[in-house]
């Protein structure tokens, strides 16, 4: 372990400072009996570089997409132009109070009409709503908007919603905050939704249906016509989850794909570093006839986030019409020349053309007793963190038991593919040469292998000194 590893309660030393204060003129200012504390805080007690040094440190042992490459499926970590960091500093937009005046804010407003008719143009649906902050809080929001239309029809037999078996997990967990039940809906063995299972489900108790296109496994549903046909017939409403828009940018539309309600993830399509919790925006998209009851939605305070949509909306503009739709042509050029690339040695169990992401099935199996199906794809995750790159999303979607989904997203060079490329070809060597390698990787990072379900369930967050 290297010196500044430790933690900031071992390098303290008593009385050890790394700051100083100008002299209080005005004597001390107690506070209320009462109100203090018992006895004194226990904080660490460190010099001004022990501080530095320590925060750096703990900067430099996180992954992130300005460090390096970043291939997560059903995330979209791309690389952020930072030009959207700096507008979203300026100071007439840092300095803006939600309580201001609307009419000291006119700037403000055409940043969100702006946004509203960009995303509207992008999209083809007729009005967005900005409140909700994150995709699942666009999920949520979108089917409360779907529950109240059915609702003033006074249809109040619709409490189900149809979700296919490769959704995101949000998709289900959102039907249920809403009060909905989910009944979900078969893949075919291409990984696309069975019409012939759907047509079985739809009937006078179904609010809806939650999509995404293309799906979960990057392949583009091709019955989406007759999809939204079959639902809007039985008198359900589509649901599109936008999340990971760029494989459509400039293509495709969800209205025009005959969809009433969808969400974007600005923090995802749009530009802006997301992961750990950051703060997102998830606007929500509806048809015309829904409008009206969208603009009844209010789900977080003021406006939503509103630094989230003004980067978003930066980076559509200084993109423009042209280059948005090359975004789009790039995420599935990247995808499919990665997939190709590398099914010699994973596992590709559906070959098809992808759009922005695809699931490799695990290493192939190439027979020997030390084979390379003896490493399993956390093995080939976890090694590739020795070689500097993020690992893809692994064991996700659930289809497959060794799923690795892999987006390169439409901002990488092709030498950086070509990297990623050759270092899972080594990988997948050293499955077959010494899988040993892969079960103890990583090697080169400040925690190897935490106990997965423990790190998750029961994380040691808080520092209890010895004494
Ligand atoms: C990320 C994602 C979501 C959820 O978005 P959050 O902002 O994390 O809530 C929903 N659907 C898909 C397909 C996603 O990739």
């Amino acid at each position: 372990m290297k010196y500044y590893d430790k933690l900031i309660f071992e390098l303290s030393r008593p009385g050890r400072k790394g700051y100083s204060l100008p002299e209080n003129p005005y004597g001390p200012m107690l506070l209320p009996a009462g109100l203090g504390r018992g006895s004194k805080a226990m904080l660490p007690e460190v010099s001004e570089p022990d501080v530095v040094r320590h925060y750096t440190n703990l900067s430099q042992m996180n992954f992130g997409v300005d460090t390096g490459y970043y291939p997560l499926g059903s995330c979209t970590m791309k690389y952020n132009p930072k030009i959207n960091e700096e507008i979203a500093a300026m100071p007439a937009f840092q300095g803006l109070h939600p309580l201001q005046d609307e009419a000291t804010v006119p700037g403000v407003k055409a940043v969100y009409e702006g946004m509203d008719k960009a995303l509207c143009a992008i999209t083809g649906m007729k009005h967005f709503i900005f409140t909700p902050c994150a995709g699942a809080h666009g999920e949520l929001t979108g089917l409360m908007i779907i529950r109240e239309y059915h609702r003033r029809r006074g249809d109040l037999a619709r409490t189900k919603i149809i979700v296919p078996d490769s959704a995101h997990g949000t998709n289900p967990a959102s039907a249920a905050v809403c009060g909905l039940e989910v009944v979900e809906v078969r893949s075919t063995e291409n990984g696309l939704v069975d019409v012939a299972d759907l047509e079985k489900l739809l009937g006078p108790d179904i609010a809806g249906i939650m999509l995404t296109n293309p799906n979960t496994l990057g392949l583009f549903e091709r019955e989406i016509g007759r999809i939204a046909e079959l639902v809007h017939a039985c008198g359900g409403l589509l649901y599109y989850d936008g999340a990971n828009m760029n494989p459509l940018l400039g293509m495709v539309r969800p209205g025009d794909m005959d969809f009433d309600v969808m969400h974007l993830n600005l923090h995802k399509t749009f530009s802006t570093p997301h992961g750990g919790g950051g703060p997102g925006s998830g606007p929500v998209g509806v048809c015309a006839k829904l409008a009206g009851i969208a603009d009844t939605m209010q789900v977080s305070g003021f406006h939503g986030n509103f630094g989230v949509i003004l980067r978003a909306y930066a980076y559509i503009l200084s993109l423009g019409r042209e280059h948005v739709k090359m975004a789009g042509k790039l995420s599935v050029l990247n995808a499919n020349y990665i997939k190709e690339s590398l099914k010699d040695c994973y596992k590709l169990p559906i070959g098809s053309v992808c759009k922005h992401e695809f699931v490799f099935d695990g290493l192939v199996d190439d027979g020997s007793a030390t084979g390379k199906a003896g490493a399993t794809t956390l093995d080939v995750a976890k090694r590739l963190l020795d070689f500097g790159f993020h690992a893809p999303t692994i064991y996700f979607p659930l289809l497959f038991h060794q799923a690795m989904m892999i987006e390169p997203t439409e901002t990488e060079s092709p030498e950086t593919l070509d990297a990623f490329i050759e270092v899972l070809r080594t990988i997948a060597a050293e499955a077959a040469a010494d899988p040993d390698i892969l079960h103890q990787a990583p090697h080169g990072t400040p925690v190897s292998r935490p106990d997965e379900t423990r790190a998750a369930r029961t994380p040691v967050v808080k520092y209890t000194p010895a004494v």
